[in-house]
């Protein structure tokens, strides 16, 4: 599978070009970033520390689009949306790891599954995958019963809260209670805030150092209570995943996945606020 990186100088990016070369079911054929970026030119396996690979980085999707046959995008929403046009147009397939998508771009997302293969995930984790399982589980048996707040911690650098997975993790909640995650969410409390009430669903966020990503979601009853936590500590395992779902997205020519469905979870669960 030739294989195209959109936001390849970034943090991810890199990580995706260095995951694209080292997957035996995967050629890394383009890579993008944004025109005035010293580093256009530049040899994609060179920026990685590894030997040349030919891969020179170019600032135009348009340029490249035809050289693929999936791109991984983890840019920013507005250029994901661009990119999204770009690759429809061409009849590209496309992962999507950009977080902090609204509504509309949302909706971008979902129409153009009509015409291409597209994968969105807020987190290629499969350690986070599985976790998304485990908190459905947590939910039918303790949901009614127990406080549910979700915890996150990420790097300084981050642009948007709660993180994607935070959201998708209370969404997952939510769904599997019969509730609408947008009337029962709480973010933050200040103040004099009243005592809680049950049905809500609390979103903590902490911004801090070099953090990759930590996520707690917490079912709290009288005398007990469970948490549900990950920890990421490299960037390769989004990067890893990613690359993942873009090998497994060569065998569909159009629609709207997510990593459940890349990693065969998806079941009776699938839809959990899904793009
Ligand atoms: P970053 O700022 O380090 O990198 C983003 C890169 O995109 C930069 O190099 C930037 O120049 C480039 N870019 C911006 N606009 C572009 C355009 N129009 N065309 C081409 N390139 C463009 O950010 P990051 O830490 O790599 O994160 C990127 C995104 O990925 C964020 O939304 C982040 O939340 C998300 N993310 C998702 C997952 C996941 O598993 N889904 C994991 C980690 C990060």
């Amino acid at each position: 599978m030739k294989v195209g990186i959109i936001g390849a100088a970034g943090r991810m990016g890199r990580i995706l070009i260095e995951a694209t070369l080292a997957n035996p079911d995967t050629t890394l054929a383009a890579a993008v970033d944004v025109p005035g970026s010293s580093l256009i030119g530049a040899d994609a396996g060179e920026l990685v520390g590894q030997g040349a690979c030919g891969v020179l980085l170019v600032d135009d999707l348009a340029k490249v689009v035809n050289e693929a046959d999936v791109f991984i995008d983890f840019t920013v929403p507005e250029a994901t949306v661009k990119n999204l046009e770009v690759c429809r147009a061409a009849g590209t397939r496309l992962v999507i790891g950009t977080t902090g998508l609204d509504d509309e771009q949302k909706a971008a997302v979902r129409a153009a599954g009509d015409d291409i293969a597209i994968c969105f995930a807020p987190n290629y984790s499969i350690g986070v995958n599985l976790c998304f399982k485990l908190l459905e589980t947590a939910a039918q048996i303790m949901g009614d019963e127990v406080d549910i707040e979700v915890i996150e911690a990420h790097h300084r650098h981050k642009i948007d809260a709660p993180s994607g997975t935070a959201l998708r993790m209370g969404e997952v909640v939510a769904q599997t209670l019969g509730r609408d995650l947008s009337e029962c969410a709480v973010y933050g409390r200040e103040g004099r805030t009243g005592e809680r009430e049950r049905h809500t669903i609390g979103f903590e966020t902490i911004r801090a150092g070099d953090i990759v990503g930590d996520h707690t979601v917490m079912f709290a009853a009288e005398g007990e209570r469970v948490e549900i936590t990950h920890k990421a500590s490299s960037r390769m395992s989004f990067g890893r995943g990613a690359v993942r779902a873009a090998a497994w997205l060569g065998r569909h020519d159009k629609g709207l996945f997510d990593m459940q469905d890349v990693l065969g979870l998806a079941g009776e669960s699938a839809g959990w606020g899904k793009a």
